[in-house]
């Protein structure tokens, strides 16, 4: 069977562009599963459903079809035939996001179908993305929740000032002090309501953290590849 790498982490610590490079490396699948909630989110907003009545998420989010493609040199998200990718990063889209990730139901509903494209990565023989050589799976619950039996567990972290830096830059172009303010709300807010559900701001049991506030990308990659290679 394939290998299964789990990693965690709040906005900002770099997880999903380290996740990707390390999937590059080593020719594994690459699974982001907050673009799933974003795409659950996307799907709900383009129903028309209203993000606080829970009930009507749950019965979206179980109707959606949703394909990831888990290729780390061109990940995408489609739903319903549209290519997603780019819609799901908008920020009126992202400001949401939490109200239909702290519903348990719809938490049910993706860790299922997240476990299911694990499974088809780590199963040689399938037409699979990784041919059943396996996948890196980021988000914020994979190595507690989802994947508690993955091969190698990582939580990425990074203190709340590179985070907050990175984040400006990604989205402003700089980290001054207007963009760094704009970056704390959206930051902070959403890991402090996305903590309700999940325990990525600590490390469960067995899971090596990776500090990454005072590395490049190119050294956090090789400080996640050392432990990966054990
Ligand atoms: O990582 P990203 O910012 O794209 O994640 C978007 C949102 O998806 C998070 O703010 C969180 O609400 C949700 N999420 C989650 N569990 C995961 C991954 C993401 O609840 N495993």
């Amino acid at each position: 069977r394939g290998v299964v790498v789990a990693i965690d982490g709040p906005s900002g610590s770099g997880k999903s562009t380290v996740s990707r490079r390390v999937a590059a490396e080593l020719d594994l699948a690459y699974l982001d599963t907050g673009a799933m909630y974003r795409a659950a989110t996307w799907w709900c907003r383009r129903a028309d459903v209203d993000l606080d009545d829970a009930p009507a998420v749950t019965g979206a989010v179980h109707a959606m079809p949703l394909r990831m493609v888990t290729d780390p040199a061109d990940p995408r998200v489609v739903c319903d035939d549209v290519d997603i990718t780019a819609a799901i990063r908008e920020a009126v889209l992202t400001a949401v996001v939490s109200k239909v990730a702290t519903n348990l139901d719809v938490r049910t509903e993706l860790a299922r179908l997240q476990r299911a494209i694990i499974a088809e990565e780590t199963t040689p023989g399938t037409d699979s993305r990784s041919g059943g050589r396996g996948v890196v799976a980021e988000g914020r619950d994979i190595t507690t929740v989802v994947a508690p039996d993955a091969d190698v567990r990582i939580l990425l972290v990074a203190d709340e000032q590179a985070r907050l830096t990175r984040r400006a830059r990604e989205r402003h172009g700089n980290a001054d002090h207007s963009t760094l303010e704009a970056t704390r709300d959206e930051v902070l807010r959403r890991d402090a309501d996305d903590s309700t559900v999940s325990t990525f701001l600590t490390a469960a049991d067995g899971v090596v953290t990776v500090d990454s506030s005072a590395l490049g990308i190119d050294e956090t990659v090789d400080a996640v590849l050392t432990v990966i290679a054990g």
